[in-house]
C-alpha cells in the first residue's frame, strides 16, 4: 500500500486506487491528475491499495479485497490485513475509489445508499447511473467508509483510464479540492440491487440483456451452455456480464429514483425479479 498526502493540512478527502490489482485505471488517474501538482484547495490523501496484486496484474492474491472490509490486522490473508490498514487510513475521510468492470463500457457509481454524500457528488460526475449496493454491501468498502466508488469503464482499456482521469477531476471539483468549476448538476438514475443472478457451473455463458435497460417478463436475458434463462418478472440488469464473476452473472436491480432531480415513481410490478 502506498499512501501520500497532498496539499496543506490534515486531509478530509481520500482518493483510492487499485483495490483490485487488474484494474489499473485508478492508478493512471492518480498519476495523471496529481503529477501536474494541481493547486489543491483542500488536502487530499492518496492511497494505492493492493500493490502486490497490481504488480502481478491479478484482481487479488488471496481474497477479494472489496469483500473483506473492515479487515483484520491479525488475519492470515494479505488482503484481510490490508483491508484493516486501508480502513484506518480512510477513517473520517470522504473517499473516491476507482474501479473498472467487465459489465459495462461507460462510467457509473456504486454507493452504500443514495445519501447526502451521493447527492452532493454524483450529479457532478459523468456517469450513466448510481447503484445502491444496500443489501449486498457486506465486506465492501461502501459499507464501512464514506465512499463513492466508480466503475470507470471496461477493464484493461485505455478508455477506462481516460474516464478515470476525468471522473477524478470531477470528484475533486465537486468537493472543492480543485479550483475548477464543477459545472451544472446532471440528473442521474438510481438503481438498487435487489437480488443476485447466480449461474450454475458450465462451459459457456452469455448475457443478452444490456445493463440498466429494463428486461421484460418472458424475455431471455442470459444463457448457460446454450440454454436460455427467461425473466419471470421485469428487472433492470446491473453489473451483469458472462464471465465477470465466478458464480453469478451479476445483479437484478430496481429503479428507485434519481439524484439531481425529483423522485421517480415506478409501478410496483417492476420492483423485483424472482427468476
Ligand atoms: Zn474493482
Amino acid at each position: 500500500m502506498r499512501v501520500e498526502q497532498l496539499g496543506e493540512g490534515d486531509p478530509e478527502i481520500g482518493v483510492l486506487a487499485a483495490v483490485h490489482g487488474d484494474e489499473p485505471c485508478g492508478v493512471r488517474a492518480v498519476e495523471t491528475v496529481f503529477s501536474g501538482e494541481p493547486e489543491l484547495q483542500r488536502p487530499v490523501k492518496v492511497v494505492v491499495a493492493n500493490e502486490r496484486a497490481l504488480a502481478r496484474g491479478v484482481r487479488y492474491t488471496e481474497e477479494d479485497l472489496n469483500r473483506v472490509f473492515p479487515g483484520d490486522p491479525d488475519a492470515d490473508s494479505y488482503e484481510r490485513r490490508l483491508a484493516h490498514r486501508i480502513s484506518q487510513e480512510l477513517r473520517g475521510l470522504t473517499t473516491f475509489s476507482m474501479h473498472s468492470t467487465q459489465s459495462y463500457g461507460r462510467p457509473f457509481a456504486v454507493v452504500g445508499s443514495a445519501d447526502a454524500l451521493a447527492e452532493a457528488v454524483c450529479p457532478y460526475l459523468s456517469i450513466d447511473a448510481v447503484v445502491e449496493a444496500t443489501e449486498f454491501s457486506e465486506g465492501r468498502l461502501v459499507e464501512y467508509a464514506d465512499v463513492i466508488e466508480v466503475e470507470c469503464g471496461l477493464q484493461g482499456t485505455a478508455r477506462a483510464g481516460e474516464n478515470a482521469v476525468a471522473l477524478l477531476e470531477e470528484f475533486l471539483s465537486a468537493v472543492g479540492a480543485l479550483p475548477s468549476d464543477r459545472g451544472d448538476p446532471e440528473e442521474v438514475p438510481v438503481f438498487r440491487l435487489s437480488r443476485m443472478v447466480t449461474k450454475r457451473p458450465a462451459d459457456e455463458y452469455a448475457v443478452f440483456a444490456a445493463n440498466f435497460e429494463r428486461v421484460s417478463a418472458g424475455e431471455p436475458f442470459a444463457a448457460v451452455d446454450g440454454e436460455k434463462l427467461i425473466a419471470d418478472e421485469p428487472f433492470y440488469p446491473v453489473l451483469m456480464s458472462p464471465y465477470g464473476y465466478e458464480n453469478e452473472f451479476g445483479y437484478a436491480g430496481e429503479l428507485t429514483g434519481k439524484l439531481g432531480g425529483s423522485p421517480v415513481n415506478e409501478p410496483s410490478s417492476n420492483r423485483s425479479y424472482s427468476g
